[in-house]
């Protein structure tokens, strides 16, 4: 597509980027057929292919409305579209400049400032969100029903073996994920222990970055990734581990992204890379790996979060690891769309998150699986308020089959 950018970004690192990628765009529209909003909307404007346009036009310097970030605010940032392009349009970089130009020239009303403020200062800080939660917990018998289906009832984490291999991994503790369901790195690293392989945490590695970054704080953002690399660079500089364990998607998909959000940080643009080229999400480690084939475990439906399939292009594996070990797969139509959960989005967006959930959970149930398995804790938490059906991590399945046929 021929674009013109205006000066105020033009020759700005970001503008170059935003540049290359719109003159990739040759409007043929493949990408509307997969992507979730326009399927619920039916409108351009909220199709990949309308919302390339509405940038170019604010990045050509046409003048930016609420109406314009009000089409971008519905975006998932799924990425649906960038595995439909046929011409490899990297929609999610051009998203996040759009967004960032967009953000700072319209205003906000005072009610969606104040809920993205509270979500940017509570979700990145572990200690807050686990105290605004086991409030939560007490009070939930009080709460309305759409909040308290949220919030998830704790779960026993389990033991965490301590470390006795040589060979060790290191995991993400993340922001919410440690609150909300603990035992997902335990069922990790109970899994790789029995694999030989040691799973670890660094004590002050916190968020990663994902969710202030996505909320249009993209400064703040960046700093809790470098907050993170200087967390984790003892271990990856000595070479004492030989990964970075994922076992939320939407978490590995930022880590693996690193190098390039960073790369205009001269100070951490090479220890980004590094930390980016270390980072694995749980079943590219585990397909690696022989583990044993079980047999006879039970019908489950996987819910391929987009931040796996499309963000990190990482397809199958999880329904391989599963499908070896001796689980039955549900299949699951439309599996390429979105849950609705999409970080921050099923508060912001409420009405278009439930409706995607919906359909989501009518095609994981159309098989009558006994549990729902998924890899990330957004779409977890999710999907778990609004079914009876049991929704966990795959790891948690592979982790319990494990303990219950072969006992360590
Ligand atoms: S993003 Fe790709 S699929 Fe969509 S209109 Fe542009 S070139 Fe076509
Ligand atoms: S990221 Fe998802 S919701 Fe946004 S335009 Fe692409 S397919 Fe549509």
């Amino acid at each position: 597509m021929q674009t013109e950018l205006a000066g105020f970004i033009r020759d700005r690192p970001e503008g170059r980027e935003a540049e290359a990628i719109l003159r990739k765009c040759v409007h043929c529209g493949f990408c509307t057929a997969t992507c979730p909003t326009y399927q619920l909307l039916g409108d351009d404007l909220d199709s990949p292919r309308g919302r390339i346009y509405l940038m170019k036009r604010v990045l050509e310097g046409a003048p930016v409305s609420g109406r314009t970030r009000l089409h971008l605010d519905r975006c998932l940032t799924c990425r649906a579209c960038e595995t439909t392009c046929p011409s490899g349009v990297r929609y999610g970089r051009l998203v996040d400049i759009g967004r960032a130009v967009v953000e700072a020239r319209t205003r906000r009303g005072p009610w969606d400032r104040a809920k993205r403020a509270a979500l940017s200062f509570v979700l990145p800080r572990t200690w807050l969100f686990r105290a605004a939660l086991g409030l939560g917990r007490l009070a939930k018998p009080l709460l309305p029903g759409s909040l308290k289906r949220k919030i998830l009832p704790s779960k026993p984490s389990g033991t965490w073996p301590a470390p006795r291999h040589a060979r060790r991994m290191l995991a993400l503790g993340g922001c919410v994920q440690p609150a909300l369901a603990p035992s997902i790195n335990a069922a990790a690293a109970r899994v790789l222990d029995r694999l030989g392989i040691s799973l670890v945490e660094a004590p002050a590695a916190g968020c990663c970055g994902a969710v202030r970054f996505h909320l249009n704080r993209q400064e703040a953002g960046r700093d809790d990734m470098r907050a993170l690399i200087d967390a984790w660079w003892p271990l990856a500089e000595s070479g004492s581990v030989e990964a970075i364990v994922m076992t939320a998607s939407g978490c590995g998909v930022t880590v693996k992204e690193f190098g390039e959000l960073l790369r205009e940080d001269p100070q951490y643009r090479g220890k980004a890379e590094r930390i980016s080229s270390l980072t694995r999400d749980l079943c590219e480690v585990l397909e690696a790996e022989t583990l044993p084939q079980l047999g006879g475990l039970g019908r489950v439906a996987f819910q391929s979060p987009c931040t796996l399939q499309h963000g990190q292009q990482v397809r199958g594996k999880v329904e391989a690891l599963l499908a070896r070990a001796g689980f039955e797969l549900a299949g699951v139509d439309d599996a390429h769309l979105c849950c609705g959960s999409a970080g921050t989005y099923s508060l912001l967006q409420p009405e278009l998150s439930a409706e995607l959930r919906a359909r989501k959970l009518r095609a994981l149930q159309e098989g009558n699986p006994a549990r729902i398995a998924t890899a990330n804790i957004g779409c977890l938490a999710h999907l778990q308020a609004a079914t009876a059906t049991p929704v966990v991590h795959w790891i948690e399945l592979l982790d319990e089959a494990l303990q219950r046929r072969m006992p360590a």
